[in-house]
């Protein structure tokens, strides 16, 4: 795979994919992580004297036109960021678009509209990647929330651009994650929660292969409380995974892999209701109610569990933390990994949110902008956006 600075990019058309998937209310940008993660690679360009033209997706519009997630003003946003105008284009391709950027001066700046907007990006359709990729010279790929998808702005793209390469972010995305998993520290305990277990069970199976401890918390917890017989009242389970759930805890075994599920729950009635029963021991969740945090003994064996971790790979939190009734539990586990001397990595959005308010960004060795790109690359799937920029490389 290129690196960015392999490139010569000096006057060039350098068509960069961006992830500017941002939250965005009344027309202003709510969160400008996404739009700071990507600095580097656009200040860097801008001095190299680069044409740069920025693409990216926002929300899902199902290749329909959508006012309300149109990316202008994103635009205005990174303007105010940078300092320096950047131009907004009403469209991503077509010869309005090959227009303006005729138009363009070394270091300009311009942001193409939702690629979404099309339904070609989505179905990484043949046509659609060669009218993106007529705009540039050389291809920078710097959006690692995308790098699962095969995308025609992510995929298709690279077949019909001179030159591709991977911008900063990507790259150090893939030097962090790359050096947890392939020389990791040990004991290495990886921490996973949250809510969708379907999507996240692949990734448990592979890290028994990797990992020395594996925690578990979040609604992932009940599934697997349930699965061996226990009654969880209300809570979150997903009963078609019981035996994938079962096969996993008897595969930790085997491979003398620790294997931590909850002690004891916070309960309630509803994810946005107030703490019902309260403190409970896993084996009595009331009936009517749901288990929506890790209790405090469960808290104190987790930090035992992480006392001694030299690398920690963290997904998902442990409650319905949106609900600060429900938050306590995750906000422990925040510090106790923050605490931890080694290499500490977390992925995934709302884990990010949740170290973001326990004030612990800086704590931490790397905080992943990727989500399902961060759990697939964890897996040990070979991404597609990465395959694609490898075999252009190779042209
Ligand atoms: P990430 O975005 O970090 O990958 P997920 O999206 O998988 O994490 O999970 C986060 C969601 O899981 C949050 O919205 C949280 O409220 C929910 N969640 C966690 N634990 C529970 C629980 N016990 N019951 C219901 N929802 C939960
Ligand atoms: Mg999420």
């Amino acid at each position: 795979m290129n690196h960015l600075t392999d490139v010569d990019v000096q006057n060039k058309r350098v068509l960069v994919r961006v992830d500017f998937n941002v939250p965005i209310e009344d027309g202003q940008v709510k969160d400008d992580t996404r739009l700071q993660a990507v600095l580097p690679t656009l200040e860097y360009l801008q001095k190299q004297g680069a044409k740069i033209i920025l693409c990216s997706h926002l929300g899902k519009p199902k290749g329909k036109k959508v006012k309300e997630l149109s990316l202008a003003p994103v635009a205005k946003k990174l303007s105010k960021i940078l300092n320096k105008n950047v131009m907004f284009c009403p469209e991503c391709i077509g010869d309005e678009v090959k227009k303006t950027i005729d138009g363009l001066s070394a270091g300009d700046m311009l942001l193409l509209e939702n690629l979404r907007f099309h339904p070609g990006e989505q179905a990484n359709d043949k046509e659609f990647a060669r009218n993106l990729g007529e705009l540039a010279d050389v291809y920078v790929n710097d959006a690692f929330g995308v790098a699962h998808r095969e995308h025609a702005s992510v995929c298709g793209v690279t077949s019909f651009v001179p030159e591709c390469c991977a911008g900063f972010l990507l790259q150090k995305e893939i030097d962090y994650l790359s050096k947890v998993l392939k020389s990791p520290k040990r004991p290495f305990v990886a921490v996973l929660g949250g809510s969708k277990v379907s999507s996240k069970l692949g990734v448990l199976y592979a890290f028994i292969d990797k990992v020395d401890k594996i925690i578990v918390g979040g609604a992932m917890a009940n599934t697997f409380l349930a699965a061996q017989g226990y009654c969880l009242g209300r809570s979150k389970v997903e009963q078609e995974l019981f035996q994938e759930a079962l096969e996993i805890i008897v595969k930790a075994k085997d491979k003398k892999v620790g294997f931590y599920l909850p002690v004891d729950f916070i309960c309630g009635t509803g994810v946005k209701e107030k703490i019902g029963k309260g403190v409970c021991p896993f084996q009595e969740v009331p009936a009517n109610e749901m288990a929506l945090d890790i209790g405090p003994a469960t808290s104190f064996l987790y930090a035992e569990v992480l006392k001694d971790a030299k690398s920690v790979v963290w997904n998902g939190p442990m409650g319905a933390f949106e609900n600060s009734a429900f938050a306590q539990g995750s906000l422990n586990l925040a510090e106790d990994i923050a605490r931890v001397d080694g290499l500490t990595v977390v992925g995934g959005g709302d884990t990010d949110a949740l170290v973001h308010r326990a004030g612990l960004r800086d704590k931490y060795s790397f905080i992943s902008t990727g989500g399902g790109s961060f759990l697939r690359f964890m897996e040990g799937h070979p991404l597609p956006a990465l395959v694609a920029l490898e075999n252009c490389a190779q042209k």
